[in-house]
């Protein structure tokens, strides 16, 4: 996860152990997602472009929207060649409207219908009180996380058939609440019962929405977030931070035929914390 004023590459990140595992070498496709397109919010980075790999390793075609790191989205696209499949880069602000209908106006221009979207997008701003959250903090983490993941989903609705999939990011913190990610967590909780609820209300034109929590991934710039890296991770079960290949499997999983019968859940990758829900 990462904050939003850095403009550099996150390829580079130079300490052992952060380097993010993008997908396990031995990770067989079994074509799973054949021909399937699929849109990903934030997918030039860390789980987000893990997905897109394994999408592409399954048989898909993939649109990453991502809004800063040209040569992140770069590396994506050249990750989900080598898979042998497409990747269309959209580059811009999910915040905003405009950018947000161009999204939809070109997916509807290069494939006519949409069979996957991942809303993935998302920043955090770790704060140790909630007196040094500023409004301009919370209104940012608020439009990013999960006003901008409504509203594009209301709007790539329109492509999508009978069949198709909406999964969305959450986060162990919507669960267990984190005390120095209080916005933040707000919004995972907030993305939590979106799933619910829309599950519900599409069910009837056999669209599925679900959702993945991870806790603690290894993604690029977890570096830059936190201060502190040594403890990343080492509160679960497994005393570890998991890997972006250990959570992209649960959105192939998601996405694929394997999950038709499931709606309004919510998968939870962390490293063996318990959680309701
Ligand atoms: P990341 O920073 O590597 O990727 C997030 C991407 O979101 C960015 O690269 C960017 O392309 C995109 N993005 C952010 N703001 C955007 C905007 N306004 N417009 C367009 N794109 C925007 O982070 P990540 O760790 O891979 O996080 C991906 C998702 O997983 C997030 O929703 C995050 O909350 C969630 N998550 C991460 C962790 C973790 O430990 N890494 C844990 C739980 C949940």
């Amino acid at each position: 996860m990462k904050t939003q004023n850095k403009s550099q590459s996150k390829s580079k990140v130079p300490k052992e152990g952060v380097y993010p595992e993008i997908i396990r070498k031995n990770y067989l496709g079994s074509k799973k997602l054949l021909n399937k397109k699929a849109v990903i919010s934030g997918g030039d980075s860390g789980i987000g472009q893990a997905v897109a790999v394994h999408f592409a390793r399954e048989g898909a075609d993939v649109a990453i929207i991502y809004n800063e790191s040209d040569k992140d989205a770069k590396e994506t696209k050249k990750l989900v060649e080598k898979e042998g499949r497409k990747c269309t880069l959209i580059k811009g602000d999910v915040t905003k409207k405009a950018f947000r209908t161009r999204c939809v106006e070109k997916i509807k221009k290069d494939w006519r219908t949409l069979d996957i979207l991942v809303n993935n997008a998302g920043i955090q701003f770790p704060k140790n009180n909630i007196e040094n959250i500023s409004e301009d903090q919370i209104q940012k983490t608020f439009d990013t996380n999960i006003i901008s993941m409504i509203a594009l989903t209301r709007d790539f609705l329109s492509l999508m058939q009978k069949g198709a999939r909406i999964i969305c990011t959450t986060s162990v913190t919507a669960y267990r609440g984190s005390d120095h990610l209080i916005d933040y967590s707000a919004t995972k909780g907030a993305i939590a019962t979106f799933i619910r609820s829309l599950a519900v209300n599409i069910a009837e034109r056999g669209i599925l929405v679900n959702g993945v929590a991870p806790g603690p991934i290894w993604t690029p710039l977890v570096k830059e977030t936190f201060d502190e890296l040594s403890t990343f991770g080492k509160d679960n079960p497994l005393k570890r931070a998991g890997q972006p290949s250990e959570v992209a499997p649960a959105y192939v999983f998601l996405a694929s035929e394997d999950s038709s019968f499931i709606t309004g859940e919510i998968i939870h990758i962390n490293g063996g914390d318990f959680v309701g829900g």
